[in-house]
């Protein structure tokens, strides 16, 4: 298909029913990898398909795929085997938001998933850790499953506040929301010192923070920590992803600019064991 093309498509065809993960409060579960991709405000319509076409090729019954693609391209969206998600939602149910998007409105164009607190958002929208308690909120009322971002800028790192800031990000949802409803949420740890920079974290530096993720749920309820999926994001390529996937946190990643080739996206699933 020429670039430009539009692609024609039936709207609204994917079934959104998909229940949100059964609360868990057994240790017992083998977690399920799951790889996501952030299109940013990047893609076309011609990069749906080919990105559906690529993916229906490859046997990928093992893990969760989501794709996280612009608002516009959403709907045209068909595979079943990929899941789609929105990058961002609306605090606020519906009303007079001009440019704002709902939850009920991802979900009707077939939703189950939303990225919430991503850093960029944070940096651009001015997005505080008390507003993406809201928005977790708000997901989860709208029975779609939040990819919640949580990473810190080098400065941070270097100070020697990595986990101070990694807990306060975490602990202004759990205290809005509640431990119990962290079993609906996935959770993304994405080093903002790695995100677009080509710099990723080592598989050892992944699994420290993914591991420090993992216990500090755990001081609150064990079952929860177990069975929670932490994706690691900043940079992971078709050449590194197994290194980060290998480690015993890491259940999968948020992949941004890999996932606009389909190949390396598909490369990076292949990856997720
Ligand atoms: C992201 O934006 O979530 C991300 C991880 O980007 P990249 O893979 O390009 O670093």
């Amino acid at each position: 298909m020429p670039a430009g093309s539009i692609i024609s498509r039936p709207l609204f065809r994917r079934e959104t029913n998909a229940p949100l993960r059964a609360k868990e409060t057994e240790v017992n579960t083998m977690r399920r990898p799951l790889v996501a991709g952030n299109w940013k405000m990047n893609g076309d319509l011609q990069l749906v398909m080919q990105v559906e076409e690529c993916l229906a090729e490859a046997e990928l019954g093992h893990l969760d795929v989501v794709i996280c693609p612009p608002f516009p391209y959403l709907s045209s969206f068909t595979s079943d085997d990929i899941a789609i998600g929105g990058q961002n939602l609306s605090q606020y149910e519906s009303g007079a938001h001009t440019g704002e998007v709902s939850g009920k409105m991802l979900k009707a164009v077939g939703c189950d998933y939303v990225i919430i607190g991503h850093s960029e958002r944070r940096a651009d929208n001015f997005e505080t850790n008390a507003l993406v308690a809201d928005k977790v909120e708000r997901a989860l009322a709208d029975e779609l499953t939040p990819l919640l971002c949580v990473g810190e800028p080098l400065e941070i790192r270097e100070a020697g506040e990595l986990f101070e800031f990694i807990a306060a990000q975490l602990d202004a949802v759990i205290e809005h929301i509640g431990i119990q409803d962290m079993a609906k949420l996935v959770i993304a740890y994405e080093p903002v010192w790695a995100i677009g920079t080509g710099k990723t974290a080592t598989g050892e530096q992944a699994q420290e923070v993914h591991k420090f993720i993992r216990e500090h749920l755990a001081k609150r309820d064990a079952g929860i920590a177990e069975n929670m999926q932490i994706l690691y994001g900043g940079s992971v390529k078709a050449s590194n992803a197994a290194e980060l996937f290998a480690q015993p946190d890491v259940d999968g990643g948020l992949i941004g600019g890999a996932s606009l080739s389909p190949q390396d996206f598909l490369g990076i699933c292949q990856a997720a064991k």
